[in-house]
């Protein structure tokens, strides 16, 4: 049976790393870190995440400043928004919550962000200094997979590692960490062929697909260490439940470590927006 990597209780211990930091930067420095998350619209579920960003941003001793605006509110009116964020040195990281209303373009919002307080690391200047190794904002659910991996790992250099999925949040960032970390790294995607043969030969599976349990245990390499990243709500048994991209049941029989759903790569999301808005601090201070 596989060990498993507690996300909650890392997540936990990383935000009260952060705190200490935070406090320590008020005594030294006389600046609380704030972070600006900005929702478009009442979607549901971007509402309890930004609900859940804004109360963990308060816990660890910064300054969250929200910005609800309707469903109907024109692209124009979002720019001058981030404009306003940008100029505004109380605010050291902006977050702008995605999806956005279809008709609202996202790649010209995410691009007005000042790159310095780009703390989801979707800035295509983050992207691209990851991409060639200089140091970055780095998306915060790969930046949380990343430090799972090397809490529970320690050293991954030489590692064969496979990531499913490869949108620009997850799956492409992830690879980069993961060849920042030396590992030999496969990119597998919907038009990959013999899939379960791709994963049987990783020493890390990464799931990042959005296929509930798609990712069985015969697909997994006995011992090797699996992060579920994949967050996907269905019906079993009457209840809804929360499930991840990998079959937990089988996968954990055969696995050396995994990651739950939920309580695995989850918890560490919001952790690192707000490693990521601490640092984003620092630099803008120059420390
Ligand atoms: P996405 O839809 O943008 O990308 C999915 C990727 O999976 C694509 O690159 C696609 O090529 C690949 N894919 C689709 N079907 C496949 C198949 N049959 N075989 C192999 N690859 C396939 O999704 P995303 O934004 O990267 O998110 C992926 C999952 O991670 C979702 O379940 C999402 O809810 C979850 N997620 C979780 C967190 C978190 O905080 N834990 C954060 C972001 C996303």
């Amino acid at each position: 049976m596989a060990d498993i990597i507690d996300g909650k209780a890392f997540a936990a211990r990383l935000r009260g790393e952060i705190a200490q930091q935070v406090a320590a930067l008020k005594a030294e420095q006389g600046i609380i870190p704030g972070l600006a998350v900005v929702l478009v619209g009442e979607d549901p579920a971007s509402t309890v995440y930004v609900g859940s960003k804004a109360k963990q941003t308060v816990e660890v001793g910064m300054h969250s400043y929200e910005h609800k605006l309707p469903a109907e509110t024109g692209q124009a009116e979002l720019l001058e928004l981030i404009d306003r964020l940008n100029a505004d040195a109380a605010v050291n990281g902006i977050l702008v919550q995605l999806p956005l209303p279809a008709h609202i373009d996202e790649t010209a919002v995410i691009g007005a962000i000042d790159p310095a307080k780009d703390v989801d690391g979707f800035h295509i200047i983050n992207s691209g200094k990851l991409a060639v190794g200089q140091q970055a904002l780095v998306p915060c659910t790969p930046l949380g997979c990343s430090m799972l991996l090397k809490d529970h790992l320690g050293e991954l250099s030489g590692k064969s590692a496979v990531v499913i999925g490869r949108s620009n949040i997850v799956g492409k960032p992830m690879a980069l960490l993961l060849l920042q970390e030396s590992c030999t790294v496969t990119i597998a995607h919907s038009r990959t062929k013999d899939l379960p043969a791709v994963c049987r030969e990783a020493d890390i599976v990464v799931a990042a697909v959005g296929r509930p349990e798609m990712v069985k245990g015969d697909w997994i390499k006995p011992g090797a260490t699996v992060i579920d990243v994949g967050i996907n709500r269905i019906e079993r048994d009457g209840k809804n439940r929360l499930v991840g991209d990998v079959d937990f049941a089988s996968a954990s029989a055969v696995a050396g470590a995994i990651t739950p759903v939920p309580g695995g790569v989850g918890p560490m999301t919001i952790a690192c927006l707000l490693h990521n808005t601490l640092t984003a601090t620092r630099q803008q201070l120059g420390l």
